[in-house]
Protein backbone atom coordinates (compact mmCIF):
# COMPACT_ATOMS: atom_id res chain seq x y z
CA UNK A 1 0.00 0.00 0.00
CA UNK A 2 1.15 3.12 -0.87
CA UNK A 3 1.49 5.87 2.11
CA UNK A 4 -1.61 8.33 1.70
CA UNK A 5 0.14 11.73 0.04
CA UNK A 6 -0.06 14.15 2.85
CA UNK A 7 2.16 16.88 1.92
CA UNK A 8 1.91 20.49 1.10
CA UNK A 9 -1.97 21.11 1.14
CA UNK A 10 -2.34 24.68 0.10
CA UNK A 11 -4.13 26.99 2.39
CA UNK A 12 -8.06 27.56 2.89
CA UNK A 13 -8.84 25.40 -0.12
CA UNK A 14 -11.58 22.80 1.22
CA UNK A 15 -10.16 20.49 -1.56
CA UNK A 16 -6.96 20.60 -0.04
CA UNK A 17 -7.63 18.78 2.90
CA UNK A 18 -5.83 14.80 2.95
CA UNK A 19 -8.91 13.01 2.91
CA UNK A 20 -9.38 9.43 4.07
CA UNK A 21 -8.94 6.62 1.85
CA UNK A 22 -12.45 5.03 1.87
CA UNK A 23 -11.91 2.12 -0.12
CA UNK A 24 -8.49 1.47 -0.41
CA UNK A 25 -6.80 1.42 2.96
CA UNK A 26 -9.36 2.84 5.57
CA UNK A 27 -10.73 1.42 8.64
CA UNK A 28 -13.90 0.66 7.08
CA UNK A 29 -12.19 -1.41 4.85
CA UNK A 30 -10.26 -3.78 7.11
CA UNK A 31 -13.40 -6.15 8.28
CA UNK A 32 -15.26 -6.64 5.03
CA UNK A 33 -11.38 -7.46 3.39
CA UNK A 34 -11.13 -10.13 6.25
CA UNK A 35 -14.39 -11.70 5.64
CA UNK A 36 -14.19 -11.93 2.17
CA UNK A 37 -11.15 -13.81 2.76
CA UNK A 38 -13.63 -16.31 4.58
CA UNK A 39 -15.96 -16.17 1.73
CA UNK A 40 -18.30 -14.83 3.79
CA UNK A 41 -21.64 -12.97 1.35
CA UNK A 42 -22.04 -9.43 0.84
CA UNK A 43 -18.39 -8.74 1.59
CA UNK A 44 -15.17 -8.19 -0.41
CA UNK A 45 -11.55 -7.58 -0.11
CA UNK A 46 -10.87 -4.16 -0.60
CA UNK A 47 -7.26 -4.27 0.98
CA UNK A 48 -5.21 -6.28 -1.93
CA UNK A 49 -2.34 -6.91 0.42
CA UNK A 50 -4.23 -8.88 3.31
CA UNK A 51 -3.57 -12.31 2.29
CA UNK A 52 -6.44 -14.75 3.46
CA UNK A 53 -7.24 -16.19 6.89
CA UNK A 54 -9.12 -18.84 8.15
CA UNK A 55 -9.36 -17.00 11.84
CA UNK A 56 -8.88 -13.32 12.16
CA UNK A 57 -8.26 -11.04 15.03
CA UNK A 58 -8.82 -7.54 15.31
CA UNK A 59 -7.28 -5.72 18.66
CA UNK A 60 -8.11 -2.33 18.66
CA UNK A 61 -6.27 0.07 20.40
CA UNK A 62 -7.96 2.77 21.45
CA UNK A 63 -6.12 6.44 20.61
CA UNK A 64 -2.65 4.72 19.21
CA UNK A 65 -1.83 6.73 16.01
CA UNK A 66 0.62 5.16 13.51
CA UNK A 67 3.03 9.02 14.15
CA UNK A 68 2.97 8.09 17.89
CA UNK A 69 4.04 4.36 17.54
CA UNK A 70 6.83 5.21 15.25
CA UNK A 71 8.17 7.52 17.42
CA UNK A 72 8.39 5.97 20.50
CA UNK A 73 9.91 2.48 19.63
CA UNK A 74 11.68 2.06 23.28
CA UNK A 75 8.14 1.89 24.87
CA UNK A 76 6.86 -0.29 22.15
CA UNK A 77 9.57 -2.89 20.93
CA UNK A 78 7.53 -5.93 19.70
CA UNK A 79 4.60 -3.71 17.77
CA UNK A 80 7.86 -1.84 16.35
CA UNK A 81 9.40 -5.27 15.65
CA UNK A 82 6.30 -6.02 13.43
CA UNK A 83 7.53 -3.18 11.31
CA UNK A 84 10.87 -4.98 10.67
CA UNK A 85 11.44 -6.38 6.86
CA UNK A 86 13.03 -9.54 8.33
CA UNK A 87 8.82 -10.05 10.18
CA UNK A 88 7.46 -9.64 6.72
CA UNK A 89 7.40 -5.74 6.43
CA UNK A 90 3.72 -6.29 7.74
CA UNK A 91 3.52 -2.84 9.02
CA UNK A 92 1.55 0.02 7.26
CA UNK A 93 -0.20 3.03 8.03
CA UNK A 94 -3.79 3.17 7.44
CA UNK A 95 -6.79 6.21 7.75
CA UNK A 96 -9.23 6.25 10.34
CA UNK A 97 -11.72 8.30 8.67
CA UNK A 98 -12.99 11.67 9.53
CA UNK A 99 -13.48 12.81 12.25
CA UNK A 100 -10.95 10.95 13.50
CA UNK A 101 -13.09 9.62 17.07
CA UNK A 102 -14.39 6.65 18.41
CA UNK A 103 -17.56 6.38 17.95
CA UNK A 104 -16.92 7.60 14.37
CA UNK A 105 -13.88 4.67 14.36
CA UNK A 106 -15.68 1.47 15.82
CA UNK A 107 -19.27 2.19 13.53
CA UNK A 108 -16.89 2.36 10.68
CA UNK A 109 -14.67 -1.24 11.96
CA UNK A 110 -17.80 -3.48 13.01
CA UNK A 111 -19.84 -2.00 9.52
CA UNK A 112 -17.50 -1.64 7.24
CA UNK A 113 -18.84 1.63 5.95
CA UNK A 114 -17.72 4.80 6.05
CA UNK A 115 -19.12 7.43 8.13
CA UNK A 116 -21.45 8.96 5.49
CA UNK A 117 -23.25 5.69 5.39
CA UNK A 118 -23.32 4.31 9.34
CA UNK A 119 -24.20 7.90 10.01
CA UNK A 120 -21.84 8.17 13.46
CA UNK A 121 -19.97 11.33 11.55
CA UNK A 122 -19.03 12.67 14.71
CA UNK A 123 -18.62 12.63 18.99
CA UNK A 124 -21.60 14.80 18.73
CA UNK A 125 -24.24 15.42 15.90
CA UNK A 126 -27.47 16.94 15.78
CA UNK A 127 -30.25 14.75 15.32
CA UNK A 128 -32.12 16.56 12.78
CA UNK A 129 -35.93 15.28 14.05
CA UNK A 130 -35.22 16.29 17.56
CA UNK A 131 -32.81 19.66 16.63
CA UNK A 132 -30.74 18.47 19.60
CA UNK A 133 -26.72 17.49 20.05
CA UNK A 134 -26.58 13.61 20.24
CA UNK A 135 -23.68 12.21 21.96
CA UNK A 136 -22.49 9.22 19.65
CA UNK A 137 -20.25 8.16 22.19
CA UNK A 138 -22.11 7.60 25.00
CA UNK A 139 -25.69 7.34 23.14
CA UNK A 140 -26.88 10.68 25.13
CA UNK A 141 -30.18 11.24 24.54
CA UNK A 142 -31.04 7.94 23.87
CA UNK A 143 -31.87 6.93 20.46
CA UNK A 144 -33.26 4.16 18.22
CA UNK A 145 -30.13 2.58 17.98
CA UNK A 146 -30.80 0.42 14.81
CA UNK A 147 -32.95 3.29 13.18
CA UNK A 148 -29.76 5.46 13.85
CA UNK A 149 -27.54 2.41 12.18
CA UNK A 150 -29.89 0.39 10.17
CA UNK A 151 -27.31 -1.71 8.23
CA UNK A 152 -25.94 -5.04 9.65
CA UNK A 153 -22.03 -5.39 11.40
CA UNK A 154 -19.73 -7.56 8.95
CA UNK A 155 -19.94 -9.51 12.93
CA UNK A 156 -23.42 -10.17 11.96
CA UNK A 157 -23.04 -11.03 8.44
CA UNK A 158 -19.95 -13.51 9.44
CA UNK A 159 -22.12 -14.91 12.02
CA UNK A 160 -24.83 -15.68 9.85
CA UNK A 161 -22.53 -17.27 7.19
CA UNK A 162 -21.17 -20.09 9.92
CA UNK A 163 -18.15 -18.06 11.29
CA UNK A 164 -17.49 -18.07 14.81
CA UNK A 165 -17.28 -14.89 15.95
CA UNK A 166 -16.97 -12.95 19.05
CA UNK A 167 -15.78 -9.13 20.70
CA UNK A 168 -14.07 -9.18 23.69
CA UNK A 169 -13.72 -5.81 25.41
CA UNK A 170 -14.73 -4.27 28.94
CA UNK A 171 -17.78 -5.70 30.44
CA UNK A 172 -19.09 -1.99 30.60
CA UNK A 173 -19.74 -2.03 26.57
CA UNK A 174 -21.97 -4.95 26.49
CA UNK A 175 -24.80 -3.82 26.43
CA UNK A 176 -24.45 -0.12 24.94
CA UNK A 177 -26.50 0.80 21.60
CA UNK A 178 -22.78 2.01 20.54
CA UNK A 179 -21.68 -1.69 21.01
CA UNK A 180 -25.16 -2.72 18.87
CA UNK A 181 -24.61 -0.60 16.25
CA UNK A 182 -21.12 -1.36 15.45
CA UNK A 183 -20.19 -4.93 16.83
CA UNK A 184 -23.28 -7.00 16.88
CA UNK A 185 -23.65 -10.30 16.04
CA UNK A 186 -21.83 -13.66 17.58
CA UNK A 187 -21.01 -13.57 21.59
CA UNK A 188 -19.99 -10.33 23.71
CA UNK A 189 -17.12 -11.44 26.52
CA UNK A 190 -16.35 -8.90 28.57
CA UNK A 191 -12.97 -8.81 30.65
CA UNK A 192 -11.94 -6.27 33.02
CA UNK A 193 -8.32 -6.86 32.69
CA UNK A 194 -6.06 -6.63 29.18
CA UNK A 195 -4.79 -9.81 30.38
CA UNK A 196 -7.63 -11.79 30.47
CA UNK A 197 -8.99 -10.13 27.16
CA UNK A 198 -5.97 -11.19 25.15
CA UNK A 199 -6.02 -15.14 26.01
CA UNK A 200 -9.86 -14.90 25.84
CA UNK A 201 -9.36 -13.51 22.28
CA UNK A 202 -7.10 -16.04 21.47
CA UNK A 203 -9.13 -18.68 22.88
CA UNK A 204 -11.94 -17.86 20.68
CA UNK A 205 -9.97 -17.20 17.80
CA UNK A 206 -9.38 -21.10 18.11
CA UNK A 207 -13.31 -21.76 18.61
CA UNK A 208 -13.84 -22.65 15.35
CA UNK A 209 -12.51 -23.44 11.60
CA UNK A 210 -13.28 -20.25 10.43
CA UNK A 211 -13.04 -16.93 13.64
CA UNK A 212 -13.77 -13.58 13.49
CA UNK A 213 -12.32 -12.34 17.06
CA UNK A 214 -12.84 -8.46 17.84
CA UNK A 215 -10.87 -7.01 21.15
CA UNK A 216 -9.85 -3.76 22.66
CA UNK A 217 -8.16 -1.76 25.00
CA UNK A 218 -8.82 1.52 26.03
CA UNK A 219 -6.41 3.24 28.02
CA UNK A 220 -3.69 4.47 25.71
CA UNK A 221 -6.41 7.16 24.89
CA UNK A 222 -7.52 7.95 27.95
CA UNK A 223 -3.88 8.40 29.37
CA UNK A 224 -3.38 10.48 26.33
CA UNK A 225 -6.52 12.80 27.16
CA UNK A 226 -5.81 13.53 30.65
CA UNK A 227 -1.97 13.73 30.53
CA UNK A 228 -0.75 14.34 26.79
CA UNK A 229 1.33 11.92 24.72
CA UNK A 230 4.86 13.60 26.25
CA UNK A 231 3.63 12.00 29.61
CA UNK A 232 5.23 9.11 31.83
CA UNK A 233 1.76 8.09 31.85
CA UNK A 234 1.04 7.81 28.47
CA UNK A 235 4.08 6.42 27.88
CA UNK A 236 3.50 4.09 30.47
CA UNK A 237 0.17 2.66 28.99
CA UNK A 238 2.11 2.09 25.40
CA UNK A 239 4.36 0.03 27.55
CA UNK A 240 1.47 -2.42 28.72
CA UNK A 241 -0.29 -2.47 25.42
CA UNK A 242 2.84 -3.91 23.62
CA UNK A 243 2.76 -6.57 25.87
CA UNK A 244 -0.49 -7.27 25.59
CA UNK A 245 0.11 -7.26 21.79
CA UNK A 246 3.40 -9.75 22.25
CA UNK A 247 1.07 -12.07 24.72
CA UNK A 248 -2.23 -12.35 22.02
CA UNK A 249 0.39 -13.14 19.30
CA UNK A 250 2.13 -15.73 21.39
CA UNK A 251 -1.21 -17.30 21.58
CA UNK A 252 -2.31 -17.42 18.36
CA UNK A 253 -3.90 -20.59 17.37
CA UNK A 254 -2.75 -22.30 13.70
CA UNK A 255 -4.45 -20.85 10.50
CA UNK A 256 -4.94 -17.36 12.15
CA UNK A 257 -3.84 -13.33 11.29
CA UNK A 258 -3.91 -10.96 14.26
CA UNK A 259 -4.38 -7.30 13.14
CA UNK A 260 -3.43 -4.51 15.29
CA UNK A 261 -4.82 -1.17 14.93
CA UNK A 262 -6.28 1.84 16.45
CA UNK A 263 -9.56 3.93 15.90
CA UNK A 264 -7.65 7.68 15.64
CA UNK A 265 -4.03 8.90 16.97
CA UNK A 266 -3.32 12.19 18.92
CA UNK A 267 -2.14 15.17 19.63
CA UNK A 268 -0.98 17.39 22.21
CA UNK A 269 -2.69 20.82 22.69
CA UNK A 270 -0.43 23.75 24.70
CA UNK A 271 -2.92 25.93 27.09
CA UNK A 272 -2.66 29.23 25.87
CA UNK A 273 -5.64 31.41 23.79
CA UNK A 274 -3.63 31.29 20.81
CA UNK A 275 -3.72 27.51 20.66
CA UNK A 276 -7.30 27.37 22.42
CA UNK A 277 -9.99 29.22 20.97
CA UNK A 278 -12.83 29.55 23.14
CA UNK A 279 -16.27 29.30 21.16
CA UNK A 280 -17.94 30.62 24.62
CA UNK A 281 -15.89 33.62 24.64
CA UNK A 282 -15.63 34.41 21.05
CA UNK A 283 -19.09 36.52 19.80
CA UNK A 284 -17.98 36.34 16.51
CA UNK A 285 -17.76 32.69 16.38
CA UNK A 286 -20.88 32.36 17.89
CA UNK A 287 -23.12 34.78 15.94
CA UNK A 288 -26.22 32.66 13.65
CA UNK A 289 -25.31 29.66 15.68
CA UNK A 290 -27.66 27.76 17.11
CA UNK A 291 -25.67 24.48 18.45
CA UNK A 292 -21.90 23.66 18.35
CA UNK A 293 -21.58 20.02 17.72
CA UNK A 294 -18.04 17.82 16.75
CA UNK A 295 -15.11 18.11 19.20
CA UNK A 296 -12.43 20.57 19.41
CA UNK A 297 -10.36 20.12 16.38
CA UNK A 298 -13.81 18.22 14.21
CA UNK A 299 -16.70 20.58 14.25
CA UNK A 300 -19.79 20.03 13.56
CA UNK A 301 -21.73 23.71 13.63
CA UNK A 302 -25.19 23.64 13.04
CA UNK A 303 -26.21 27.65 12.24
CA UNK A 304 -29.71 29.51 12.35
CA UNK A 305 -31.79 28.64 9.66
CA UNK A 306 -30.72 31.37 7.04
CA UNK A 307 -27.08 32.28 8.48
CA UNK A 308 -25.67 29.50 7.20
CA UNK A 309 -23.73 31.45 4.47
CA UNK A 310 -22.92 34.24 7.11
CA UNK A 311 -21.38 31.36 9.39
CA UNK A 312 -19.39 29.87 6.71
CA UNK A 313 -18.01 33.69 5.96
CA UNK A 314 -17.25 34.25 9.55
CA UNK A 315 -15.70 31.06 10.84
CA UNK A 316 -13.38 31.13 7.26
CA UNK A 317 -11.79 35.11 8.53
CA UNK A 318 -11.88 34.31 12.11
CA UNK A 319 -9.91 31.10 11.81
CA UNK A 320 -7.95 31.73 8.57
CA UNK A 321 -5.43 28.96 8.09
CA UNK A 322 -5.50 27.10 11.33
CA UNK A 323 -8.83 25.04 10.30
CA UNK A 324 -9.48 23.58 6.96
CA UNK A 325 -13.44 25.06 7.28
CA UNK A 326 -15.70 23.82 4.33
CA UNK A 327 -19.65 24.06 3.88
CA UNK A 328 -21.72 20.81 4.71
CA UNK A 329 -21.90 20.11 1.05
CA UNK A 330 -18.78 21.23 0.10
CA UNK A 331 -17.28 18.69 3.03
CA UNK A 332 -19.11 15.81 1.20
CA UNK A 333 -18.69 16.52 -1.98
CA UNK A 334 -14.65 16.41 -1.10
CA UNK A 335 -15.65 13.10 0.45
CA UNK A 336 -14.40 13.82 4.00
CA UNK A 337 -17.09 11.55 5.05
CA UNK A 338 -16.85 9.09 2.70
CA UNK A 339 -17.84 8.69 -1.13
CA UNK A 340 -21.85 9.05 -0.38
CA UNK A 341 -23.66 10.58 2.24
CA UNK A 342 -27.07 8.57 2.72
CA UNK A 343 -29.99 10.77 3.15
CA UNK A 344 -30.80 10.05 7.07
CA UNK A 345 -26.80 11.25 7.51
CA UNK A 346 -27.19 14.41 5.55
CA UNK A 347 -28.77 16.54 8.20
CA UNK A 348 -26.76 15.45 11.37
CA UNK A 349 -23.35 17.54 9.27
CA UNK A 350 -22.73 20.49 10.15
CA UNK A 351 -23.78 23.26 7.98
CA UNK A 352 -20.59 24.39 8.75
CA UNK A 353 -17.67 21.93 9.24
CA UNK A 354 -14.36 22.72 10.83
CA UNK A 355 -11.47 20.86 10.92
CA UNK A 356 -8.06 21.65 12.56
CA UNK A 357 -4.94 21.91 10.75
CA UNK A 358 -2.48 23.48 13.29
CA UNK A 359 -2.09 22.03 16.96
CA UNK A 360 -5.31 24.15 17.84
CA UNK A 361 -8.80 23.67 19.32
CA UNK A 362 -11.89 25.35 19.15
CA UNK A 363 -12.89 24.49 22.87
CA UNK A 364 -16.26 25.59 24.72
CA UNK A 365 -15.51 26.29 28.76
CA UNK A 366 -19.10 26.40 29.49
CA UNK A 367 -20.69 24.11 27.37
CA UNK A 368 -17.91 21.41 27.46
CA UNK A 369 -15.66 22.41 30.38
CA UNK A 370 -13.91 18.40 30.82
CA UNK A 371 -13.72 18.21 27.21
CA UNK A 372 -11.99 21.87 26.97
CA UNK A 373 -9.95 20.52 29.67
CA UNK A 374 -8.07 17.80 28.15
CA UNK A 375 -4.09 17.93 26.94
CA UNK A 376 -4.33 15.51 24.33
CA UNK A 377 -7.12 15.45 21.84
CA UNK A 378 -7.73 13.56 17.86
CA UNK A 379 -10.23 14.05 15.37
CA UNK A 380 -9.08 15.98 12.19
CA UNK A 381 -7.46 15.04 9.26
CA UNK A 382 -3.21 15.32 10.33
CA UNK A 383 -1.31 12.49 10.04
CA UNK A 384 -0.79 12.58 13.46
CA UNK A 385 -4.29 11.92 14.03
CA UNK A 386 -5.42 9.96 11.11
CA UNK A 387 -2.84 7.56 10.46
CA UNK A 388 -3.26 4.07 12.64
CA UNK A 389 -1.57 1.14 12.44
CA UNK A 390 -2.19 -2.15 10.44
CA UNK A 391 0.27 -4.68 11.96
CA UNK A 392 -0.22 -8.01 10.95
CA UNK A 393 0.25 -11.19 12.80
CA UNK A 394 0.28 -15.05 11.28
CA UNK A 395 0.62 -18.30 12.81
ZN1 LIG B 1 -10.20 9.83 22.64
Amino acid sequence: MALPTWDHPEPLAVGSAPVPEYGAGSLADLLPTLAAGMEVPGTTAVIQELAPADRACVFLIDGLGWEQLRTHPDEAPFMTSLLASSRGGTGRPITAGYPATTATSLASVGTGLPPGAHGLPGYTVRDPETRELMNQLRWQPWTAPHVWQPYPTVFQLSHEAGVHTAQVSSPAFEHTPLTKVALSGGTFHGRLSGEDRMDLAAAQLGAGDRALVYTYYSEVDGAGHRYGLDSDTWRGQLMHVDRLVQRLAEQLPPRSALYVTADHGMIDVPFDEQHRIDFDEDWELRAGVALLGGEGRARHVYAVPGAESDVLTCWREVLGEQFWVASRDEAIAAGWFGPTVDERVYGRIGDVVAAARDDVLIIASEREPKESAMVGNHGSMTPAEQLVPLLEVRS
